[in-house]
């Protein structure tokens, strides 16, 4: 049950594609005053060293965080990210990749909220610990608790099951980002029906799943079964890095970021920056993206796709 560390992981192409989309989904948020409330579903241990055992077995960074490090010039989207990441690395040499908890700590406002569940008993430590540290930093410094100051509140517990109780949020704003291992391919079944009952108790939040693109049935249907919720709109984003290949062989090629409600900045910056993406991440002829958006009333509509 608990085999999935996400440490394995951390920075490949895949992380790259959700995270630099979750940074936006956060600055759309903050662009207004009231508070929001992040809410994490499946949160892994929040940072990763990358020269630790787990990172470095296959070197999965290389895929992604790896190959923007060193580049200038950076779509706006793609430098806000690295920068973050860089700010974390002052030495200048990428030793710390954020997860997302971590990433929207640094990106909410002090008076933002944020939710944050994990279930592998040894991430969910982790995970309280590197939040922990966090305070015990900013207190050296006389700036804001996170945790302890409740800002932060870090469960172990089931995400899928804990989060009808937070919702709808006090302020009705909310980014819930749902990011499962799906090595139980149950997992794909619980996020749906964990979006339709959060939009039945909140329709207007915004929801943010990643998915990988893999041959199992359950994988290939699953935008589709998305597309299928009552969101008023969607977009669904995939990344492919390389020529697909049968599952197991030569690592995961293909992942997806399916938003319910996104904003409507959301698109325009995807056409934008995808293109370049699948350049600086693709390794061979297969690289390409595709975007599409949809609403309850008109269907699916492709918006782009290289
Ligand atoms: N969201 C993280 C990030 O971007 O940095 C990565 C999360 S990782 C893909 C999935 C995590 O979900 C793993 O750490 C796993 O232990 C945890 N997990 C698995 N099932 C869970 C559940 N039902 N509730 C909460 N966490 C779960």
């Amino acid at each position: 049950m608990f085999s999935y560390r996400h440490a394995f992981h951390a920075g490949n192409h895949a992380d790259v594609l959700k995270h630099f989309i979750t940074i936006q989904l956060l600055q759309y948020l903050n662009q207004k005053e009231v508070a929001y409330t992040y809410i994490d579903t499946h949160s892994g241990a929040g940072v990763y060293e990358l020269d630790s055992a787990f990172a470095s077995k296959n070197a999965e960074y290389d895929t992604g965080i790896g190959r923007l490090w060193t580049l200038d010039d950076l779509p706006p989207a793609i430098q806000e990210y690295v920068d973050l990441i860089r700010a974390m690395n002052p030495s200048g040499k990428m030793r710390f990749y954020p997860g997302s908890p971590y990433i929207a700590e640094r990106v909410a406002r002090e008076h933002d909220r944020l939710r944050l569940f994990e279930m592998h008993p040894a991430d969910a430590k982790l995970l309280a610990d590197n939040f922990r540290k966090l305070d015990d930093h900013a207190a050296a410094q006389g700036i804001r608790p996170t945790v302890r100051g409740k800002r932060v509140l870090v469960t172990r517990s089931d995400g899928f099951a804990s989060l009808k109780a937070l919702l709808p949020p006090p302020s009705r704003r909310a980014l819930v980002l749902i990011d499962p291992p799906y090595e139980d391919k149950l997992d794909y079944k619980k996020t749906k029906d964990a979006l339709a009952e959060s939009l039945g108790r909140f329709p207007s939040g915004t929801y943010a799943v990643w998915y990988p693109l893999l041959q199992r049935m359950e994988s290939r249907q699953f935008a589709d079964k998305l597309k299928q919720l009552p969101a008023a709109q969607w977009l669904n984003v995939v990344l492919t890095i390389k020529q697909p290949m049968p599952d197991g062989i030569g690592g995961l090629h293909s992942s997806g970021m399916f938003i319910l409600n996104p904003p409507y900045t959301l698109e325009p910056m995807l056409k934008q920056v995808m293109p370049w993406l699948v350049k600086a991440l693709g390794e061979d002829a297969g690289a390409r993206f595709t975007l599409e958006t949809g609403t309850q009333t008109t269907g699916t509509r492709n918006s782009a796709e290289r």
